[in-house]
């Protein structure tokens, strides 16, 4: 029988998706009443929450259980814990004060349900970015309170980014509480949207990680991490094709600097790839194969790279083991599948 003991290790997945009951009937109600301006999440939502594929009901159950339903996919995957996080756009659709109301209850939630299964689940905080100073707030009542053991944001908030600094306020409170911000994919803000569309290339297929490398980018060029040196990202799916460009990024962006070409691109005290490897750390939701895995724990390093399903959106129990197989020692497949994530997010 395989078990943490037999195998040497827990299987702790960190990228693993949930909704409340609230939240899901307000996406309804966006999608019901058309009062939205955003065309992925109409494009991703309309899709999961309103179309009677087998996929997308299937889905839509799972995603709104975080109790028995998802203990017993977890015991059919061989998952030993779930780090739980609001599904994207969570609460950033709406206004600063709903968006507030709408993560708090979410974390209580949360810490009521991991507080059930203490021993498998464990969740990051939910808030609004764009009330920076009550986010911030929310942050730290979700760790110091609830123990959460993080935040989490869905990329860009109404076509916004982190880089603004308007949002600082969140990662003051995020190195000053010495817990990672997840940067989770959302669609494509509605300014890039457009032709991903036709093509259904908006969510996880492709517009996903154009967005949010975008945005991970986007807070290295702005200098981020000089002005907090300690801020500790994490980003999904092997890095969001950043670990695969950092050559280039790192050549075109002396020359950018060099050249003086940009008011938004000032010289840095790092290289690119230097902030990639010193302040971001990477899980391998929904890109369970071996060749980028592998490019991403020699690149990027064999201590910053974590498992992750990507559950309900990516749930494949061959997965699982398919990354049980990967070329590792013990002692990295153990920081892989659980060292890693318990240091990181001290579980
Ligand atoms: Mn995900």
């Amino acid at each position: 029988m395989d078990t943490p003991e037999s195998r040497g290790y827990r299987r702790i997945a960190t990228e693993e998706a949930w909704c409340t009951l609230e939240l899901m009937a307000r996406y309804h109600d966006l999608l019901e009443a058309g009062t939205h301006n955003d065309p992925g999440f109409q494009n991703l939502w309309g899709f999961f929450a309103q179309s009677q594929s087998q996929r997308a009901r299937d889905l839509y159950e799972r995603i709104q259980d975080i109790d028995q339903r998802r203990i017993a996919d977890m015991d059919a995957t061989g998952i030993d814990v779930s780090l739980l996080m609001l599904t994207a756009p969570g609460v950033q659709m709406f206004s600063p004060d709903e968006a507030c109301a709408l993560a708090r209850d979410s974390n209580d939630q949360l810490a009521a349900a991991i507080a059930r299964h203490p021993t498998r689940l464990a969740g990051l905080a939910a808030f609004a970015p764009h009330a920076p100073q009550a986010g911030a707030a929310e942050i730290e009542r979700g760790v110091r309170q609830l123990g959460l053991k993080g935040a989490l944001v869905n990329s860009h908030t109404q076509g916004r980014y982190m880089d603004d600094e308007f949002f600082w306020p969140i990662f003051e409170a995020c190195e000053a509480l010495d817990v990672p911000l997840y940067i989770h994919p959302n669609s494509p803000s509605p300014q890039m949207v457009e032709p991903f569309l036709s093509r259904c290339l908006d969510a996880a297929i492709w517009g996903f990680q154009a967005e949010t490398g975008l945005h991970a980018l986007r807070l290295i060029v702005s200098g981020v991490f000089d002005r907090f040196p300690k801020l500790k990202i994490v980003l999904g799916h092997l890095g969001e094709g950043l670990p695969f460009w950092l050559y280039r990024i790192d050549f075109m962006h002396a020359g950018i600097v060099r050249s003086g070409r940009s008011e938004g691109a000032k010289p840095l005290q790092r290289k690119p790839s230097d902030y990639l490897r010193e302040n971001f750390y990477y899980t391998s939701s929904g890109m369970p194969w071996e060749p980028a895995v592998t490019l991403v724990q020699q690149q990027m390093g064999y201590d910053r790279v974590m498992y992750a399903m990507d559950y309900p959106y990516q749930y494949v129990a061959e997965e699982v083991t398919a990354m049980d197989q990967l070329p590792l020692t013990p002692a990295q497949k153990r920081a892989f599948f659980q060292g890693n994530a318990e240091r990181i997010f001290k579980l």
